[in-house]
């Protein structure tokens, strides 16, 4: 018998994943098939994780090293460092003025009361995170021994490093052939084990989903239906339309086959919720389905994955002033304005993986006086959202590399 194609496998395993988590949902937690189905669950969707996890660290060294020593040779790298970071600040500038908008119109929050939620803040202290401390933590953590960087997986700092390792082997021409030579095979067989890895995706993201899905606590959800509803429909709008849309006017390519072709990486974000864990699938949807030359995805996906995050942004800003109104404050424009610039450093500084962006919320909150508490009222519907935040996050990081290959294009 002829399977049907991955892309269609990953899809079906996704919708087999929600219902039978759905179904675990509705048997309840006592009973003996959703305890051993849960834990297998875990488990297969762990390994999935795990294997992603594993290739990551090679593939994205070697990728934006080889990349960038490409763009060199090409003498392209000015134009593809300026569109894809005016492409990074646009995007996410338009998510965080999509959430303020609809958070201001739809008021979510106005009328419930933070006393409400007291006994699930009691228990929670959240750490401090001053702005400029932020920003210097940040900052002290782009650049690192690259061997401990390496080896504690730490994306943004291996990023660094690959940038200038890439930028070394170009400048040494000759010298450095062999090294350039290592590490193009190096990316040719990380991706080859990524493509392994992605045979058991339909299976690992069918196994995050019943988890996901099966552990919902439904209660907060429904006492937090407007707030959660206001997130889903704007982050679903950038998703849907704005990114597409800029996608269109800049590339002519049509939503539908942008969907076709991303949807490995889509739905793998959705699943694991991790920008990080999802960078193997990215990269090879982009310079596979995509066609992106690999020399500009080798350098705008993992960049994107760990600063370029639209979901993340705009999250954080709806949150931020969701908690105003719950506490009965009234932003005026300029606290708006402020929250803006935090949402925006809060979406870069935190890195590709599950619930970082609850962490970095904390000092937006900060920013315009509002209780870091609060954040203990968002958490148990976090991971439920994080799932479509983080998929946008990765979508951006598609639509970036295809719109810098045509910005890079014209002359
Ligand atoms: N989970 C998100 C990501 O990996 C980050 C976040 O928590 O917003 O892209």
């Amino acid at each position: 018998m002829k399977l049907p194609s991955l892309n269609l496998q990953i899809l079906w395993g996704a919708v087999l994943g929600v219902a039978l988590g759905a179904y675990f949902h509705g048997l309840g937690a006592q009973h003996p098939w959703v305890h051993g189905g849960v834990y297998a669950a875990g488990l297969v969707g762990s390994l999935f994780i795990d294997l992603l996890k594993m290739i990551l660290i090679p593939l994205v060294f070697c990728s934006i090293a080889v990349g960038i020593a490409n763009l060199r040779q090409h003498q392209q790298m000015h134009r593809v460092w300026v569109s894809t970071l005016i492409f990074f600040f646009s995007s996410m500038s338009i998510a965080i003025t999509l959430a303020l908008l609809a958070v201001n119109y739809f008021q979510p929050g106005a009328g419930m009361h933070l006393a409400m939620f007291e006994q699930a803040m009691q228990n929670f202290q959240a750490k401090q995170l001053p702005l400029p401390e932020f920003v210097a933590q940040f900052l002290h953590g782009l650049f690192l021994n690259p061997f401990a960087a390496l080896a504690q997986g730490d994306v943004l700092a291996v990023v660094s490093f690959a940038l200038i390792v890439g930028i070394a082997l170009v400048l040494g021409g000759e010298r450095y052939k062999n090294l350039l030579l290592l590490m193009q095979e190096g990316l040719a067989l990380s991706m080859q084990i990524v493509g392994w890895v992605m045979r058991i995706a339909p299976l690992g993201i069918m196994a995050l989903l019943i988890k996901l899905v099966a552990m919902q606590d439904v209660a907060m959800i429904a006492s937090l239906a407007k707030f959660i509803a206001v997130v889903v429909g704007t982050t679903l709008l950038h998703g849907v339309v704005v990114l597409p849309l800029i996608l269109y006017l800049i590339t002519g390519k049509t939503p539908l086959w942008f969907w076709r072709s991303s949807r490995e990486a889509l739905v793998t974000a959705f699943a694991t919720s991790s920008s990080s864990a999802t960078l193997p699938v990215t990269l090879r949807c982009t310079t596979g389905q995509l066609q992106v030359n690999p020399a500009i995805a080798g350098f705008v996906v993992p960049l994107g994955a760990t600063v370029n995050m639209d979901g993340t942004a705009l999250y954080e800003a709806a949150a931020a002033l969701f908690i105003a109104n719950l506490v009965g404050i009234e932003l005026s424009l300029g606290q708006q304005l402020i929250v803006f610039i935090t949402a925006m450093i809060a979406a870069i500084g935190a890195p590709g993986i599950p619930s970082a962006g609850m962490v970095t919320m904390v000092m937006v909150l900060q920013s315009v006086g509002l209780p870091a508490e609060a954040i203990a009222i968002l958490l148990p519907i976090d991971r439920l959202l994080d799932t479509l935040r983080t998929t946008v996050n990765v979508e951006g990081d598609m639509v970036g590399s295809l719109v810098v290959q045509k910005l890079v294009a014209q002359k």
